[in-house]
């Protein structure tokens, strides 16, 4: 048997991390030699993800139990489909943790008992309310400060109640976390629903590559810049206006009953000088 304890060092000396996704190390051992393997986490510093991707870590090193202090519902989707059982709530030093697991002192999660995205940022390290009634995490820290034992376990087992997404059931009367959970756990995407979104993000991708490959092949065909621009010999204009409905690049003003061309939207194309009925427009070298 091989069971994961999160830890912030590599040896059983260190103490167990609170966090499950992102923490330092995972001490992998095998409870009856006590042998042990430090794996430093990969995950630390994803972006996202890290829950999914460390619980598959787990499952990769032939984990059959986590203990951990919090698990978020993505790492808890992830155990489930692996058959991995995990056990919160736990803390204290790695190599304490493992003889109280061998001495049958905690039980089995029957839930995630954080939210997604637990443990990225500081201030979520503390999940106040984050556990049912009766077993705060004040209450639970009172307990275990005095040699972490059963009352531990059996606290945050009542807290956590019937399930994720079951919102309502079991979550606790003081409008705790477990009801946000419900909800939260309904809207957090599991991962054919991430697979499907990052899937639309390629092809989101994709499309726009296409469009600025378009515009350089475009730009790359386009002719050089014209030469020629159009100038207005004053002395023919009537000012009809006749010039400005022809102009495709909206170059061409009349002011004071004289046509007058923008230099710099001009790209010569000579429509206007095929309307002008006077011939006061003429392409001349720019
Ligand atoms: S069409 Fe010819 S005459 Fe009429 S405003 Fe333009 S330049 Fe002047
Ligand atoms: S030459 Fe073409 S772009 Fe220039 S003012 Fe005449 S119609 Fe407009």
């Amino acid at each position: 048997m091989r069971i994961a304890v999160t830890a912030t060092g590599s040896d059983l000396e260190s103490t167990v991390e609170s966090r499950f996704g992102r923490c330092p190390y995972f001490i992998i051992i095998e409870p009856d030699t006590m042998h042990f393997e430090a794996v430093e986490n990969p995950n630390i510093a994803a972006g996202g993800g890290a829950g999914i991707q460390s619980a598959q870590l787990m499952a990769d090193k032939d984990v059959q139990t986590v203990l951990t202090g919090n698990c978020g519902p993505n790492a808890f989707r992830t155990f489930g489909a692996a058959g991995i059982e995990v056990i919160v709530g736990v803390d204290g030093v790695v190599k304490e943790a493992v003889e109280q697991f061998k001495a049958g002192a905690f039980s089995t999660a029957s839930q995630p008992n954080v939210a997604s995205h637990f443990g990225t940022r500081p201030d979520t390290d503390a999940p106040a309310s984050s556990y049912g009634p009766g077993a705060t995490p004040a209450t639970m820290g009172q307990g275990r400060g005095g040699g972490m034992g059963r009352g531990g376990g059996r606290g945050m087992g009542r807290g956590m109640g019937r399930g994720i997404g079951d919102a309502g059931a079991g979550y606790g009367s003081n409008g705790s976390m477990w009801s946000q959970e419900g909800a939260a756990g309904t809207a957090s995407p599991s991962r054919q629903q991430e697979l499907a979104l990052l899937q639309g993000q390629t092809e989101e991708l994709r499309r726009r590559l296409a469009e600025v490959n378009e515009r350089i092949e475009r730009i790359q065909q386009a002719p050089a810049a014209s030469k020629l621009l159009a100038f207005v010999e004053s002395r023919k204009c009537t000012g009809c206006g006749a010039c400005i409905a022809a102009c495709p690049r909206s170059a061409i003003t009349v002011v004071g009953s004289r046509a007058h061309i923008d230099g710099s939207l001009c790209d010569g194309c000579g429509r206007c000088v095929e309307v002008c009925p006077t011939k006061a427009l003429v392409l001349g070298a720019r």
